[in-house]
């Protein structure tokens, strides 16, 4: 199977997923998360575990069950994290840790390396049996609420090494601290290249007009997105410019909040028949992969992000991204470079113009993009740098230098 990466990926990353393999060939190694569907998480261990097991390892992945009270409590926790002042009660911190409580008893936890993905989970660690335990946090925590940071502290320091997607996310904790951006995978479905067939067929069952440029925006549903902050750069874009919005989202089994968020954009949008608004179901991976390919320019304007898988992605099909120059975004985006960062809904409107009218510009930036992502993005750098990790973890005692 990571032959099939021959080609795309750099050939340094194979040459040391390859050595790397033969170190853990037939050690296992889990992954723990808290949904199997909708998000960058789920999206990238979808991926990684095949590929893993093609390599020799024993990978796994178990996905922790929780009630609806459990999904908001870690809704809340996630929000606090990004920087909202939520109030987690004692009796909330329980719930958490009883429902993981009851996970722990049935799902195995017995490897020899655990990935635990996120907060939902966190508490496992106080389960854990052998092998070694990583924390890998995907939020956007530049700015967190401190007293739930600080309460999940209690759980982060039991880990043997926390990693993070972005270098500024790190708090010079006293343990371990690593920096891994997510990835994307470029023969998945979601990534691979589609024929022109393929790429019809989906926009006009999507119902998706390509007599104008078409703006768009994958993504979860969510504040955090700024989906209303979207219709508004769109509709000063509108003024100039004869465009079509396509806000494309679905629901992720983890994120409560989503369906209300839905109902506030779809309000926002009210009757403008060019702002199209599709509720995808999970798996619609070539629908997003075809709808990036048709997009004249495709939009991420979060004002919080872990990292942004959806930049990745579109810059892989060689388009030039205007993004919310937060959390992992500048990783990805070079300004004026490889797209566009932006801080307000009119630098956003302004950009979307600027790309609009100038397609051969927009044409070179997106051609750089693809390659930015090619040497950085690709998902074999990022199962080469967890299984690194998991060596520097084992070998931790051999260490000769002081960090
Ligand atoms: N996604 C999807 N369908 C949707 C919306 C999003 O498959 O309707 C995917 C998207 O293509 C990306 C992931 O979900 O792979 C979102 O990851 P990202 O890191 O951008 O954001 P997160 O949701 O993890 O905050």
């Amino acid at each position: 199977m990571i032959n099939q990466y021959t080609g795309t990926s750099p050939k340094g990353d194979l040459l040391l997923l390859q050595r790397l393999a033969g170190v853990f060939h037939g050690r296992s190694f889990l992954h723990v998360n808290s949904t199997r569907e909708g998000g960058g998480v789920a999206e990238i261990l979808q991926r990684m575990i095949p590929i893993l097991r093609s390599l020799g390892i024993d990978a796994r992945w178990e996905v922790i069950k929780g009630d609806e009270v459990f999904f908001e409590i870690t809704k809340k926790i996630h929000n606090a994290l990004q920087g909202n002042k939520e109030i987690i009660t004692e009796e909330m911190w329980q719930h958490h840790f009883e429902v993981n409580r009851q996970n722990a008893a049935n799902i195995d936890l017995d490897a020899d390396a655990v990935l635990i993905h996120d907060p939902q989970p966190g508490p496992l660690v106080e389960f854990r049996k052998k092998g070694s335990w990583i924390w890998r946090c995907h939020i956007d925590v530049s700015n967190p609420f401190k007293d739930v940071y600080n309460a999940l502290g209690r759980y982060a320091l039991k880990y043997d090494a926390v990693i993070f997607s972005v270098a500024k996310f790190a708090r010079a904790m006293n343990m371990d601290e690593f920096i891994i951006s997510p990835s994307i995978d470029p023969l998945s479905e979601k990534n691979r290249e589609l024929t022109g067939e393929e790429i019809n067929e989906t926009v006009e069952r999507l119902g998706i007009p390509l007599d104008r440029p078409i703006i768009l925006q994958v993504s979860r549903f969510d504040k955090f997105k700024d989906p209303l902050g979207v219709i508004k750069a769109y509709r000063m874009v509108k003024k100039y410019n004869d465009c079509v919005l396509v806000l494309a989202g679905s629901p992720a089994t983890d994120d409560p909040e989503g369906s209300m968020m839905l109902k506030e954009v779809k309000e926002f949008a009210a009757d403008d028949p060019d702002i199209i608004i599709l509720l995808l179901p999970p798996f619609s991976d070539r629908d997003i992969n075809a709808l990036q390919r048709v997009a004249g320019v495709v939009l991420q304007k979060s004002l919080k992000e872990g990292f942004g898988l959806t930049v990745a992605e579109a810059m892989w099909k060689g388009k030039p991204v205007i993004g919310g120059a937060v959390g992992g975004i500048p990783l990805q985006i070079a300004h004026g470079v490889t797209g566009f960062l932006v801080h307000s809904i009119e630098g956003t409107a302004f950009r979307i113009r600027q790309l609009l009218n100038a397609p051969e510009m927009a044409k070179t930036m997106g051609e750089r993009a693809r390659e930015f992502v090619r040497k950085n993005f690709l998902i074999t750098r990022q199962v080469r740098d967890y299984l690194s990790v998991w060596y520097a973890i084992e070998n931790k005692g051999k260490s000769i230098i002081e960090l």
